[in-house]
């Protein structure tokens, strides 16, 4: 029997769509592979894209371009980052390859009293910024930077871990995985209804998702090695939630309530790992023992509202540390 195809959040009927509508698990922007086809409508699509990835992607800039993962246009977004050299300071942007692109101009800091200006960068462009720069102030004072200073760049990461949109990005990831391997489940009775809501709409009745902050967990089962983007599902038959981890670049972990009104007939687990810089996806086994993965649940979201900023610490110096021991690994025990 041929059965309509559906959209997972609104379920509405899909339009016969013709190329077929694709939706990326991991959003593509950020080196996503795995997809569903004809399962999200157009209009779902767009609204989740506009309210929910494209803010958080534009936060992840960092992440991309430090590894070099490629967006959807094949291109690896630039980086902005504040470079200090000799008691000057500017905002410069970082090319693909890590490169300042462009003429940079460097200001004397905060601190200091006088006010002085350096431009540095290719010297065609050095001699036009200076002369649009003396337009405006006549009175500029020029420094000349003596060669041989250490120049010292600095990156400002602001993520908004506990927010709204990287949880519900966390939640769409779960939800449209468990579509790809259950796609005809999803559509009985309402017992989705809160995570679709939560996708779509933003926060409802129910906290659907929250940031993993169990060292053990994070330390053990969900230590998936950087960057890698993992999603996991479990079910148990013993128990009513079908639940998730979904972990980004191997750094911010999530976990997510997918149902709490799900009848598991039997152990159910299943994980996804995609490499966005190798471009390759996995299927490992969850370490622990196959088929018999239990996980508290309510454990995980009493303790993620009694907490939220204590959690958001824990992921934080989770993933710095996390971060710089891969630096170390490859740069040798120096980088700061
Ligand atoms: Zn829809």
């Amino acid at each position: 029997m041929n059965m309509p195809n559906l959209c997972i959040y609104c379920r509405n009927e899909l339009a016969g769509s013709n190329p077929p509508s694709v939706s990326h698990c991991f959003p593509d922007a950020i080196g996503g592979l795995s997809y569903t086809t004809n399962t999200v409508c157009v209009t779902c699509n767009n609204q989740i894209n506009s309210q929910v990835e494209n803010p958080v992607i534009r936060g992840l800039a960092f992440f991309q371009n430090i590894w070099r993962i490629e967006s959807r246009r094949g291109k690896v977004p630039r980086l902005r980052a504040v470079l200090r050299i000799a008691g000057l300071e500017g905002d410069v942007v970082l090319d693909e390859t890590g490169t300042p692109v462009g003429p940079m101009v460097l200001k004397s800091d905060k601190k200091s009293s006088s006010k002085s200006f350096s431009v540095i960068g290719r010297g065609d462009q050095v001699e036009e910024k200076r002369l649009e720069i003396e337009r405006k102030y006549p009175s500029v004072q020029w420094t000349e930077l003596p060669l041989g200073n250490t120049a010292e760049s600095e990156v400002r990461i602001e993520l908004n871990l506990c927010g709204d949109k990287f949880r519900r990005l966390a939640a769409k990831v779960a939800f449209e995985r468990l579509s790809q391997i259950r796609a005809s489940e999803i559509f009985l009775g309402q017992e989705f209804d809160d995570i679709r809501r939560f996708i779509r709409d933003g926060e409802g009745a129910s906290l659907c998702c929250g940031l993993v902050s169990d060292l053990q967990l994070l330390n053990g089962s969900l230590n998936f090695p950087l960057p890698n983007h993992g999603v996991a599902i479990i079910g148990h038959p013993q128990d009513p939630i079908l639940g998730a981890f979904v972990t980004f670049y191997g750094l911010f972990p999530y976990w997510v309530v997918l149902s709490t009104r799900y009848t598991s007939l039997m152990s159910f687990d299943d994980l996804l790992l995609e490499h966005p810089q190798r471009r390759v996806e996995e299927h490992p086994v969850l370490r622990q023992n196959l088929g018999s993965v239990r996980v508290n649940w309510s454990q995980m979201i009493e303790k993620y509202k009694a907490g939220k900023q204590e959690s958001v610490r824990i992921v934080r110096d989770y993933a710095i540390e996390k971060f710089r021991s891969a630096l170390d690994e490859y740069y040798g025990k120096q980088s700061t």
